[in-house]
């Protein structure tokens, strides 16, 4: 039988915080206790947030907690290719639509109902456009992203995402499409990851249905607070593990107080 595969995987849009930290090394250990390989993936889609420095940033401080991973390191931007190619096979299997609404007209009609990320589900104005209607808009150049159609797909995501769009406009792709992708070409047993993280998991089991690729197990590891009890973020300012390097905290004191001595 083949080891089991983790991975942790950041997006280089800030500086990495303590709570990457934990992420990080949990996955290692997790990894080493399985006998397991243990991967870093840059997730990279986001080109408006993303930078080549913070990917550097992230090798060097994962580096400085004592990590290793396997290279050649999968980076999300060169692989669009791909996520283009699961698109169209959904598309073909009739499951997606293309939603040309801007984000004002998305939310004039939308749905009551909220998504885990605050937006109200979308209305699904663009469901009921016909195929040669939609046709027509892209030839002409219109942008647009694709939703997933859930009444097609009859799945528990449903309710919590409603039609999730799936590949974003000018983008070509999303973090769903690219991450459940990803843990299927490189073999991804495990995911751990954090608990933020975990209303996008049934949206990934839908899609790993849907494509046929092998679901992982999943596990949500809690997530570290501040002293305000705030989860720690890049957006919230929250110190960074560079910021603690500099001053003076040492690789050991940070995995002794994260619980990885
Ligand atoms: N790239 C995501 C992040 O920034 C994590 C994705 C995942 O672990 O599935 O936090």
């Amino acid at each position: 039988m083949s080891p089991p595969v983790f991975r942790f995987a950041p997006s280089p849009n800030g500086r990495l915080h303590l709570g990457h930290a934990y992420s990080a090394l949990l996955n290692d250990r997790m990894a080493k206790d399985a006998g397991g390989r243990f991967l870093l993936r840059i997730e990279d889609t986001d080109q408006t947030r993303s930078t080549p420095q913070f990917t550097e940033a992230i090798f060097t401080d994962l580096a400085w907690l004592g990590l290793e991973w396997e290279r050649p390191v999968r980076i999300q931007s060169e692989h669009f290719a791909a996520y283009q190619a699961n698109l169209e096979r959904l598309w073909a299997m009739g499951v997606l639509y293309p939603c040309f609404c801007s984000r004002k007209q998305a939310a004039a009609a939308a749905q009551d109902a909220m998504d885990p990320d605050g937006q109200r589900l979308y209305g699904g104005a663009c469901r009921a456009m016909s195929k040669a209607e939609a046709a027509s808009r892209i030839a002409a150049g219109a942008i647009h992203g694709w939703r997933l159609d859930m009444k097609t797909c009859d799945d528990p995501a449903a309710a919590i995402w409603g039609d999730v769009m799936i590949a974003k406009p000018r983008v070509g792709s999303s973090y769903h499409i690219a991450v459940v992708t990803d843990d299927a070409a490189q073999g991804v047993t495990h995911v751990v990851r954090g608990l933020d993280m975990e209303p996008a998991t049934p949206v990934h089991k839908l899609l790993q249905r849907l494509l046929g690729l092998p679901t992982p197990q999943y596990h949500h590891h809690r997530l570290l607070l501040d002293e305000e009890g705030r989860k720690l973020s890049k957006s919230s300012g929250s110190i960074s593990i560079a910021a603690l390097r500099d001053e003076g905290v040492t690789p050991d004191a940070i995995r002794r107080e994260l619980g990885f001595p």
